[in-house]
């Protein structure tokens, strides 16, 4: 789940990173208000999950309580790169003298959890690593270790930042550290971290991905949710509670298990198709389940074939089938299933669809994962 700008900083604020004074506003006159109370300079910026929101136009100083009122007219439902802006935050502007850039990410590959830190922030660090790839420091965590002060600060020297921001700067990396650890982050970046002319370094952005698998650990994120920028798919999903994720392809997924989900997505891929979904199912899952799955599928509008590919162990066959069955009596597909069906009860499932007299332009049941990625690839490339 990704976290608003504001939501980011509030959530730093938590582990004593250090941000500036401010509040987020849904209009012109909130706006103001919290500008007055703050004090000038402020800055208004654009909340929307997309960077570059600077160079959009989002993120403008006020002087005065007119400039505030301006900004926040203008940037309240301004679009960027496609996304609306609802929501501004007023903060308490920051003298800059230098910019740079940390975050924290799972590095999946090398099992560690990964620092990035540069002297050159305030610009996309993609940019950064393809003009001058050397400026950015890469330092692998051992989870189990933890990365301490002196290490920290190592970095901060490998980065080039200079002698009087290293200290401020190395205590930040250890708190946004512990705020990604603890707090269950996938991700916590600060673009720019700065360095004030009084020598403090200081969070000027904050972009934060919560891991959602944590969420039953995290009351506190029930807030974060209500604010939750999801198409309506995922919505849709999500309110019948299913592991779905969105994609632009023709070939809608179901599966059971998220390793056989990838796995089809890989194997639709490999035969020339493109994946309108993630889908999994679970384990055990029932004929709500999948008809939950099938409602979902049906309201992606680019859907040009259904492959459901089921390797029964604890789901069983019957239950997937009668699933089927059911979601075809409740809602008009708009595009024709492939089934792979096997595992367990899985001879009972395939009896179960054949006896509902389900004709065979809504469904088509193969004996292999390969051959009803084809077949499902075939009728979304319109080839068959
Ligand atoms: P992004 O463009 O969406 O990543 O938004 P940021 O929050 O990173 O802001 C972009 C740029 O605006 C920063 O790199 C700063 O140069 C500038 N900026 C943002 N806040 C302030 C501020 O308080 N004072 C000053 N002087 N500049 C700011
Ligand atoms: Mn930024």
């Amino acid at each position: 789940m990704d976290l608003f700008e504001y939501q980011g900083k509030q959530y730093f604020a938590r582990y004593d990173i250090p941000v500036s004074p401010g509040d987020v506003a849904l209009t012109v006159e909130d706006a103001v208000a919290i500008a007055e109370r703050i004090g000038y300079p402020v800055v208004v910026k654009a909340q929307v999950q997309v960077g570059g929101r600077g160079k959009a136009g989002g993120i403008k100083l006020a002087d005065t309580i007119d400039e505030a009122r301006t900004h926040a007219t203008n940037i309240l439902g301004m679009d960027i790169k496609g996304h609306l802006v609802e929501r501004i935050w007023i903060e308490k502007a920051s003298d800059i003298d230098e910019e740079y850039y940390a975050s924290f990410t799972l590095d999946r590959a090398a099992k560690q959890h990964l620092l990035m830190l540069s002297a050159q922030g305030g610009v996309e660090i993609e940019a950064v690593a393809e003009a001058d790839p050397d400026a950015i420091v890469k330092l692998h965590i051992n989870p189990v270790d933890g990365l301490d002060l002196t290490t920290a600060r190592q970095a901060a020297v490998d980065a080039k930042i200079p002698e009087r921001a290293l200290d401020g700067t190395a205590d930040i990396l250890v708190k946004l550290y512990r705020c990604f650890t603890e707090g269950d982050c996938d991700l916590a970046e600060i673009n720019p971290l700065i360095l004030k002319p009084t020598g403090e370094v200081h969070a000027l952005d904050a972009k934060v991905t919560l891991d959602s698998n944590a969420e039953y650990r995290h009351p506190e994120w029930a807030e974060y949710s209500l604010t939750e920028v999801l198409d309506d798919r995922e919505q849709l999903a999500k309110s019948k509670g299913l592991q779905y994720i969105g994609l632009e392809g023709s070939v809608g997924i179901i599966a059971n298990g998220a390793g056989l989900a990838m796995s089809t997505l890989d194997v639709v891929n490999q035969v020339g198709g493109t994946a309108a979904n993630f889908l999994d199912i679970g384990g055990g899952a029932n004929a709500d389940v999948m008809a939950a799955a099938l409602d979902v599928i049906n309201h992606d509008q680019s859907v040009k074939s259904i492959f459901i590919n089921i390797f029964g162990g604890i789901t069983r066959g019957e239950e997937v089938a009668k699933g089927i069955v059911e979601a075809l009596g409740r809602v008009d597909l708009r595009a024709p299933i492939v089934i792979r069906l096997d595992g367990t009860n899985a001879e009972e499932g395939r009896r179960i669809l054949a006896e509902a007299g389900i004709p065979e332009s809504t469904l088509t049941s193969k004996p292999t994962m390969l051959e009803a990625a084809h077949a499902a690839v075939a009728i979304a490339n319109g080839s068959n």
